[in-house]
């Protein structure tokens, strides 16, 4: 079956390589995902080939590569589960299923072993060491299982999520690849920007939501897409067989909500293309040629990727420019400029927080304001560290710290969103508006496409900004 279906999706590429999308030829030079799959409902599989060149931009010739297998957080045992005790019951809106990523074949490599963990790496030994600026190739064949869950990879009561549905090469950080687990807090994912090439066919009553720009072609019976991106964190699918769509540009660069029960579609179209505007005003220019948003089933409020960002069908209308809100401020700052969000996830949260913010200020129609925020903000920090420091004398309040070390939700949602966005309204205040904005704008001018890690930032700030980095994420501040 796989086989068939495979040279089926070869097939495709053919077909759609003559109307003229390709990939892999992006500047700066990328490492590039060429994936081929084909999404089977019945049996909730999705079965894959993906070609990943492998282009070394470490200073080290490197005989490894190793790669993030995030699908296998959703297997049965798995020792870091994908969501919490708390979000549990609205994700598995069926009660428990699982799901998984199976390795089948890796050609090019001398062996590959699958482990790490918690199953969640691969390695590959390649046949020959790859130098610095150089390219390797390997053939990875897969398939992966989704199980019955709202989340950002399974199958939702309405909309099919995939994300990291393919083996994502590890981060490269001081001390080669680092092997992050799962976490049900935050986001796990550190991803070096890379070009896809990404053909998926689904059965011809679904449409798949995609950021970037693609191609469709309906025969016998599926559809297929093809969608090639460049530049980006990653690739995402949203697959649902109800969605309508409203559209409208912004700053020109089209902007769309796909849709199924939202009844006031209008609002979080205009708060998407709002807050683009705004940003891109603010930070700089928004890099990609579409911006997506689409509704799907979530057990949290949003989820970001490049060009396009997720939100929860159980939204309330109100909170719905919030969280289209945040969600677009990842577009800089998750997407275009990368952080760590295993290890520092503050940083872009407490970003995408204060800039929605700012956003809400600069657009009182859509009900919030930038103080509002910020007291909502200090008043539930100040809430959440009454009890913790209470519970525990000793509380732990530094930021600089890996997201398996948050105790539950309400301490990650603390530290990383409200003292994150405290921060940056106290470097506000400690550097003068004007110097703040400008160095926003450095951060993002100089790590655009790039990783920053916690001291790039706080050194675009200056020196008065310094105190401030160093007690908030310390933990040494009273707020
Ligand atoms: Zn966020």
């Amino acid at each position: 079956m796989k086989r068939k279906l495979l040279s089926l999706g070869m097939g495709a590429v053919l077909i759609f390589g003559a109307a003229g999308l390709t990939a892999c030829k992006s500047e700066p030079e990328n490492s590039c995902y060429n994936i081929v799959a084909e999404y089977f409902p019945e049996e909730r599989l999705l079965s894959a080939e993906m070609t990943f060149s492998f282009y070394n931009d470490t200073e080290n010739a490197l005989e490894e590569l190793k790669f993030e297998l995030w699908a296998n957080a959703f297997r049965e045992g798995a020792a870091y589960s994908p969501v919490s005790e708390l979000y549990a019951p609205s994700a598995y809106y069926n009660g428990k299923s699982y799901g998984g990523m199976e390795i089948l074949a890796v050609d090019g490599a001398e062996e590959y072993t699958v482990g790490g963990e918690d199953e969640n790496i691969l390695t590959v030994t390649l046949p020959s060491k790859v130098y610095p600026d150089e390219s390797a190739e390997i053939k990875i064949n897969y398939r992966v299982t989704l199980a019955e869950i709202n989340h950002r990879l399974g199958v939702g009561k309405n909309t099919i999520n995939l994300s990291a549905f393919y083996p994502v090469l590890c981060y490269y950080g001081e001390n080669g690849f680092c092997e992050y687990v799962y976490s049900c807090y935050g986001d796990p994912f550190v991803n070096e920007c890379a070009d896809f090439d990404v053909t998926l066919t689904v059965p011809e009553d679904y449409t798949a939501v995609y950021g970037g720009k693609g191609e469709e072609v309906a025969e016998n019976g599926t559809k297929t897409y093809h969608v090639v991106t460049e530049n980006v964190r990653d690739t995402a699918f949203v697959l649902g067989k109800s969605f309508e769509c409203v559209k409208t540009t912004a700053c020109g660069i089209d902007v769309e909500y796909y849709y199924y029960g939202d009844v006031s579609p209008e609002l979080a179209l205009s708060a998407a293309a709002d807050s683009l505007t705004y940003y891109s005003k603010t930070f700089g220019k928004y890099a990609y040629p579409r911006y997506v948003v689409v509704e799907a089933d979530f057990p949290y409020g949003g989820m970001e990727f490049s060009g396009l960002s997720l939100i929860s069908s159980s939204l309330r209308t109100s909170e719905i420019p919030l969280v289209v809100a945040h969600e677009t401020a990842h577009q800089w700052w998750y997407s275009m400029v990368g952080s760590n969000q295993f290890e520092t996830p503050w940083q872009d949260e407490g970003l995408a927080e204060f800039s929605t913010a700012l956003f809400l200020d600069a657009y009182p129609s859509y009900g919030g304001s930038y103080r509002r925020m910020l007291d909502t903000s200090i008043g539930a920090y100040r809430a959440y560290f009454a009890i913790y420091s209470q519970l525990s004398p000793e509380a732990d309040t530094s930021m600089n710290r890996p997201l398996t070390s948050y105790q539950g939700d309400y301490e990650y949602r603390n530290l990383a969103y409200d003292k994150g966005m405290i921060l940056f309204d106290c470097v506000k205040t400690a550097t003068g508006e004007r110097k703040f904005f400008s160095a926003l704008s450095r951060y993002f001018e100089k790590y655009n496409g790039k990783i920053a890690r916690y001291e790039d930032m706080a050194a675009c700030f200056g020196s008065h900004a310094e105190p401030v980095f160093e007690s908030f994420t310390k933990g040494l501040c009273v707020i």
